[in-house]
C-alpha cells in the first residue's frame, strides 16, 4: 500500500467525494456531502456497512440539543468543551474541542432528522459528563446507528461499494488526491477518480504490529474492536507529508464480561459498583473512567478483575442491550449473600466481605477512599449481590491524522492539504495523549460530527 502517481491511474469511474471507510464517519460524511449536492462513493472493504459504529453503544454526546432542551438539561457547547478537556488534561487542540462542543448539537438534530431515533439517556452520569448529553437509539445499540444510517443512505441512493479495501492513492507532488485504487474479492483493482477524499477508515486496533509498536501497555488486553482497522490512513498520511498527533492513544475498558465478549457498562460503576482482583481487593478509583481502567485490570493477576454491584443496579444496567445480552449468556452472577456470591464466582469471601464493608463506610461516609474515589451518594449495596468477572479491552485508537475544524488534514507546517480530509478513528481525536483522557463519547462525537462537517466541506471544495 502506498502512494501512486495520478499518470499511473486508470479511472472507470469518478466522482466529487470519495470515502475510505463505511462505519459511523464514512455513512456520516456520505449524507452530509450528498446533502451538499456532491456525488458521493463509500469504498468499504467488508461485505456491510458497520465497523466499529456497529459494535458499539451508540452513544452520541451533545451539547444543547433538542432532546435536551426538551427535557429541560441545562447544558452548553462550553460546559462539554471545558468536560473534554478536563478529562484530556488540556492536551488536545482547544479550537477543534470548541468546534466539535458547538456543532455537537446540530449534528445529533440532524442525524435524528436523517432518520435516526435517538432518545436522551438521562438514567446516569458517564464519568467526567457534567450534563445528560448522551443520546442513543432505543436498544442503545452501534448496530441501530448503523442501521439507520444505511438506511438513510440507501434512500438518498448514495453510492457505496463494499468488499472494495482502499490500498493505494494517487497523488501529485502538491498532495492534491486525484483517486484511490481498491482490490476487490477476486483480487482485481479498480481506479476511482475523486474531486475530494475523506479518510473515514479509523485507526489501528487492527493492526498488532502498529500496537506493539505505538501501544505496547495494551496488547495484552483483548482486542474488542474492528480487526479490519489497519491503520491506513495514518500510512498514507505519513506519505503525504501529513501531521500525525497522540499515536499513543486509545480507547480502552476495563468490563468486558471475559469469555464473553461483551462490554458491561460503566453506569453500573458510576451508580455504585467496584471491581475486585482474584485477591479480592480493590485496586484503583473505577470512577476515574472505563478507558484507563483497561490498563488497571490488565495489571491484575490473571489480566482479571470482577465487577460486583446489586440487584438496585442490576435493574437500572437493563437499559442496555448489551447487559441483556450478557444475562442470556450468563455471564452474570448473582446470590442472597456475600459469601454464596463469592462462591460462585470463585472469589474469597472473607476478603470481598471486607472490601464490601469499606465500600459501604466510604458510600455512606461520604469520604473519598484510598484509591481516591467518592462513591455516588447513594444506599450502600444491599442484597442480592450480582458479580460478573470482567477482562480489559482494548476499542479503538484515538491518535491520528491533524485535522482543522472542518476535518480537512494538515500538513506537518500546518498548512492543509489540498483535498484531502478525515474523522472519526482515521483523524486525532479528542482525547489527548493516552488512554486516561478518553471522555466517554469522544468516539462516536468525532464520527458524527466531523463526519457531517468533512462531508459537507468536501462537497464544497469539489463545487468552488
Ligand atoms: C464496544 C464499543 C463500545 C463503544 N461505545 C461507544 C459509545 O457509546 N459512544 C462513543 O462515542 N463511542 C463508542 N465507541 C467508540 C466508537 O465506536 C468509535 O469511536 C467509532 O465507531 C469510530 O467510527 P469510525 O467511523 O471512525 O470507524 P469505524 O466505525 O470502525 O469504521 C471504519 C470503517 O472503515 C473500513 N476500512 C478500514 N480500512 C479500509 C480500507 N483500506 N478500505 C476500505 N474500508 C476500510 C472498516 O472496515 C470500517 O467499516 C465504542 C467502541 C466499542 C468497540
Amino acid at each position: 500500500m502506498t502512494l501512486l502517481t495520478p499518470d499511473q491511474a486508470a479511472f472507470e469511474v469518478s466522482v466529487d467525494v470519495a470515502i475510505v471507510g463505511g462505519g459511523g464517519c464514512g455513512l456520516s460524511a456520505a449524507l452530509a456531502a450528498h446533502q451538499a449536492g456532491a456525488e458521493v462513493l463509500v469504498l468499504e472493504r467488508d461485505p456491510s456497512t458497520l465497523g466499529t459504529t456497529a459494535m458499539s453503544t451508540g452513544l452520541i454526546p451533545a451539547a444543547g440539543s433538542r432532546l435536551q432542551k426538551a427535557a429541560s438539561i441545562d447544558d452548553s457547547p462550553s460546559q462539554f468543551a471545558n468536560d473534554i478537556l478536563a478529562k484530556a488534561k488540556g492536551q488536545t487542540d482547544l479550537d477543534v474541542v470548541a468546534a466539535l462542543a458547538v456543532e455537537s448539537a446540530a449534528t445529533v438534530d440532524w442525524l435524528a432528522d436523517c432518520g435516526v431515533p435517538l432518545s436522551l439517556v438521562d438514567s446516569f452520569l458517564y464519568p467526567g459528563h457534567t450534563a445528560m448529553r448522551m443520546h442513543g437509539t432505543p436498544n442503545r445499540t452501534g448496530a441501530e446507528l448503523m442501521g439507520s444510517l444505511s438506511q438513510a443512505t440507501e434512500r438518498a441512493h448514495i453510492g457505496v461499494l463494499t468488499e472494495a479495501t482502499v490500498t493505494d492513492l494517487f497523488a501529485d507532488n502538491n498532495g492534491r488526491i486525484h483517486g484511490v485504487r481498491c482490490r476487490r474479492p477476486d483480487g482485481s483493482h479498480e481506479d476511482v477518480g475523486c474531486g475530494a477524499l475523506i479518510l473515514a477508515c479509523c485507526g489501528f486496533a487492527g493492526n498488532a504490529q502498529m500496537l506493539s509498536e505505538y501501544i505496547p501497555e495494551i496488547v495484552a488486553a483483548e482486542f474488542f474492536g474492528h480487526p479490519g482497522n489497519k491503520g491506513d490512513a495514518i500510512r498514507w498520511g505519513r506519505e503525504l507529508g501529513a501531521a500525525i498527533e497522540d499515536i499513543h492513544s486509545y480507547q480502552g475498558h476495563g468490563g468486558l464480561a471475559a469469555g464473553y465478549g461483551i462490554p458491561i457498562l460503566w453506569p453500573v460503576i458510576m451508580e455504585g459498583g467496584f471491581q475486585v482482583n482474584a485477591d479480592g481487593k480493590r485496586f484503583s478509583d473505577e470512577s476515574k473512567g472505563y478507558s484507563e481502567q483497561a490498563v488497571e485490570v490488565v495489571a491484575q493477576p490473571g489480566h482479571v478483575a470482577w465487577t460486583l454491584y446489586d440487584e438496585r443496579l442490576h435493574q437500572l444496567m437493563q437499559e442496555f442491550d448489551d447487559y441483556r445480552d450478557a444475562i442470556e449468556a450468563k455471564a452474570i452472577r448473582n446470590a442472597a449473600t456475600v459469601p454464596e456470591l463469592c462462591e460462585a464466582l470463585g472469589l474469597p469471601s472473607a476478603a470481598v466481605e471486607a472490601t464490601f464493608a469499606e465500600v459501604a463506610h466510604a458510600t455512606t461516609q461520604q469520604e473519598s477512599d484510598s484509591f481516591g474515589r467518592r462513591f455516588a451518594k447513594r444506599s450502600p449495596l444491599s442484597a442480592p449481590f450480582y458479580g460478573v468477572k470482567v477482562a480489559g479491552a482494548l476499542f479503538h485508537t484515538q491518535g491520528g491524522l491533524v485535522v482543522d475544524r472542518f476535518g480537512q488534514v494538515k500538513r506537518q507546517d500546518g498548512t492543509l492539504l489540498p483535498n484531502l480530509f478525515a474523522g472519526g478513528g482515521a483523524a486525532r481525536g479528542v482525547s489527548g495523549p493516552s488512554c486516561w483522557g478518553y471522555l466517554a463519547g469522544n468516539g462516536l462525537l468525532t464520527a458524527t460530527t466531523f463526519g457531517r462537517l468533512a462531508g459537507t466541506a468536501a462537497a464544497k471544495l469539489t463545487q468552488d
